[in-house]
């Protein structure tokens, strides 16, 4: 083991990463070194020889987040690094389903669906069925088919009331028969199905059990009620009410549970709207009877002042866990706030800065600019692109989301799995061969009529007019799949390509140059996915769909970095640019009726400014167009409970009159109790002060006690000591 190792890690990071096999939780801020420790323990169970490297599963939360995990690893030690289950809750159920489809009932050649597709399926089903798409709206029933199948509840196990949600229910029924006859799957799918393997499946499942003795989960705090219960089927522990049910046998092989390591921070749970449960920390503690939790409490990411605006800011949500953060550095800068009068004024004023901090030696890669919606990045975007900045969006438009992408992989699809009825509409007119509409719908009904996909239904004929057209098609797929054997996998989408005639098509298209680098692309990286992994075309369909985000378009090139606050968690950046913090947009109008939506979008700020290392910049803009409006906002809440000896307003005076609504200032307390800093009650015991009014013996302040809740005090009488 290299003695480097440990040596840079305080005790309590040590003692987490040297734990013996125990079940435990560590629970600790941002920046406190939990990936770290997770990564670090890793490396010293196998390089100590307790477990081969067979035996270790690790989960994160990010395909960025897993290949950086992966990279530190085998850094350390000389292993395969393929050879480690170290990936998303997806990847790793989709591995799991591809090594033993035939127990999950997929086919072998099963496709994965991403939220486009799942889309344009159920749009289809609707309209296959006649179904009102205005009453039952595609996008809702895909939430309500993706919120029941992450509670773990197929059609059957819906409860429904009334008319409507008797429909809804039919309608999940109904898209699972299509996406089993057409061999596709959600991404929600994967981890039920998964879940349901192991479940139901006791040979596999004590197979696994056996086999992960160590299980690590970063970000626990975002798993969601499936996903825990996935966890703990393969650590052996199952559901004692499924097991009252008779759904699952008691755990075989070995009934000592495996040393599950989970980690996590409840202040940092941004997925409750897509079924997070911050629950799941409590929940594992009683069933795995946790004994061990340890705290970190040392921030080395941020300097002070950054670090002081999140937890003061964090200090007004109720019912955390409670910790606490410090840090040993300098304050460092204060918080640079800009107020512009338009979004277009804020997006320059970004630009400005970026180049300043370029010009200091600080590279683009290592500056992120963050938003609270994706459609914040346009005015960004094209501001960046103006200035001759070159940037990379993660979670826009991405690349194996471009229209040519999607084109050639559906044809990749069609090769591997002709049953693909999406992948099949997708093309079989593309590019125009003179198969239209009404012949579509006749292969449908005759489909539907016999129960088989699109393409059988094509292969046995009858289409009317163009059946002429629809058995070229068919011949070409077939000759495509009768091609493949012995090929490379870049020689294959080559191939695919070329005798789909998409390379032609584009190269008659007036802007079809970017488009052929694209494909051009797409064949480069089916050679680095075969170097990476291995020459197999369904195991590259399935990187296409689950690691669309983490394309990077040219590698090696410095870029600005641009994501969605949700996409930035775990990352970590020298300068942040905190854009639109305006009230209506962070926190977002959705969540301003209720106090745990406000309590999320807090938490989202507070992943937010954690990201950044040495310079915040928090803006905001008093107009924007966003979604075709133009909408004209007040300063967020957020802003003015940070402590305002923090923030250094960069324009500050800045057209007052114009300004709708300013932070309410609030002369220094001659008590000299700010908010942010730390008191001690006699009775509640310690807290932050969040806010402060009234002089002299008229002086309250309020003081957020974590469990003990907000208080307000009067100074006079609760003798309240400085910490
Ligand atoms: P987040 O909650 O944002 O995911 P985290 O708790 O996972 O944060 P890490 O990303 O692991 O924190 O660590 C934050 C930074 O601090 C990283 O740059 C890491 O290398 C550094 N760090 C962690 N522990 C130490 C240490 N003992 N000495 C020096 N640097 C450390
Ligand atoms: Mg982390």
């Amino acid at each position: 083991m290299s003695s480097s190792l440990l040596s840079g890690l305080n005790p309590e990071q040590l003692a987490a990463v040297t734990l013996p096999a125990v079940p435990a939780l560590i629970l600790a801020g941002a920046g406190s070194g939990k990936t770290r420790v997770l990564t670090t323990r890793i490396v010293w169970l196998l390089s100590t020889g307790q477990v081969s490297q067979h035996g270790i599963l690790a989960v994160t939360f990010t395909n960025k987040a897993a290949k950086e995990m992966l990279t530190r690893v085998s850094a350390q030690l000389p292993i395969n690094a393929r050879s480690l289950w170290i990936g998303t809750f997806h990847g790793l159920c989709n591995r799991m389903l591809r090594l033993h489809w035939r127990d999950a009932g997929l086919p072998e050649a099963f496709q994965i669906m991403d939220t486009a597709d799942q889309l344009s399926a159920i749009k289809r089903l609707l309209k296959a069925l006649n179904i009102d798409d205005e009453k039952y709206p595609p996008r809702e029933l895909m939430y309500y088919i993706n919120a029941n199948k992450e509670e773990g509840r197929r059609p059957a196990e819906v409860e429904a009331w009334d008319q409507h949600s008797q429909q809804m229910k039919q309608l999940y029924d109904e898209y699972e028969r299509q996406c089993r006859r057409e061999g596709v799957v959600d991404f929600a799918e994967l981890l039920l199905r998964c879940y349901e393997l192991l479940r139901d499946n006791a040979a596999l499942r004590s197979h696994y059990h056996a086999r992960f003795r160590y299980i690590l989960v970063d970000e626990f705090q975002d798993t969601n009620r499936l996903q825990y219960k996935w966890l703990k089927l393969l650590a052996g522990k199952g559901d004692p009410l499924d097991r009252l049910l008779g759904k699952q046998p008691a755990a075989t092989a070995s009934d000592e549970a495996a040393a599950v390591f989970a980690v996590g921070d409840d202040d940092q749970s941004i997925y409750a709207f897509r079924g997070a449960n911050v629950g799941n920390m409590a929940d594992f503690q009683r069933d795995f009877a946790v004994e061990t939790v340890i705290k970190l409490e040392q921030n080395y990411r941020s300097h002070g002042n950054i670090l002081d605006a999140a937890n003061a800011l964090i200090a007004h949500n109720r019912g955390r866990l409670g910790k606490n953060l410090w840090t040993s550095e300098s304050a460092g800068d204060p918080i640079r706030v800009y107020e512009a009068a338009s979004d277009f004024e804020e997006a320059s004023f970004v630009v400005d800065e970026v180049r300043n901090l370029q010009r200091e030696g600080t590279p683009l890669a290592d500056m992120a600019v963050l938003y609270r919606s994706n459609a914040q990045s346009r005015v960004i975007e094209h501001a960046l692109f103006q200035a001759g900045l070159p940037y990379r969006v993660y979670g826009g438009l991405r690349f194996f989301e471009r229209q040519e992408i999607k084109h050639a992989l559906a044809y990749l699809r069609l090769i591997a799995n002709p049953d693909d009825d999406n992948a099949l509409l997708r093309v079989i007119n593309f590019p125009v061969r003179g198969i239209g509409n009404r012949t579509l719908e006749i292969l449908g009904e005759s489909a539907r009529g016999s129960g088989t996909s699109i393409w059988q239904a094509a292969c046995s004929g009858g289409a009317g007019r163009s059946a002429a057209a629809v058995a070229r098609f068919v011949q070409l797929i077939e000759g495509m799949r009768a091609q493949q054997d012995g090929l490379q996998l870049a020689e294959l989408v080559q191939l695919a390509i070329e005798q789909s005639g998409l390379i032609e098509h584009y190269r008659n298209e007036k802007e079809g140059q970017e488009r052929l680098e694209n494909l051009d692309q797409l064949i480069s990286a089916a050679a680095v996915f075969v170097q990476e992994n291995e020459n197999d075309v369904n195991a590259f369909l399935a990187h296409a769909s689950l690691e669309a985000g983490d394309h990077e378009a040219a590698p090696g090139q410095d870029a600005l970095q641009l994501m969605s606050v949700h996409a930035s968690k775990g990352l970590e950046f020298h300068a942040v640019f905190l854009t639109g913090i305006e009230e209506g947009l962070f926190p977002h109008d959705n969540s301003l009726n209720s106090p745990e939506g406000l309590e999320e979008e807090r938490r989202l700020a507070y992943v937010a400014i954690t990201r950044a290392r040495r310079k915040l910049y928090l803006s905001l803009a008093q107009s924007r167009m966003l979604h075709g409006q133009t909408r004209f906002s007040i300063a967020s809440r957020f802003l003015s409970e940070i402590p305002e000896d923090l923030l250094k307003w960069l324009n500050r005076g800045y057209a007052p009159s114009a300004m709708p609504a300013r932070k309410i200032e609030k002369a220094a307390p001659e008590h000299g109790l700010r908010v942010g800093c730390t008191v001690e009650h006699a009775k509640f015991g310690q807290g932050v002060v969040v806010d402060y009014d009234g002089t002299g013996p008229g002086a309250n302040v309020q003081v957020n006690f974590g469990a003990a809740g907000l208080k307000w005090l009067a100074l006079e009488y609760a003798k309240l000591k400085l910490v």
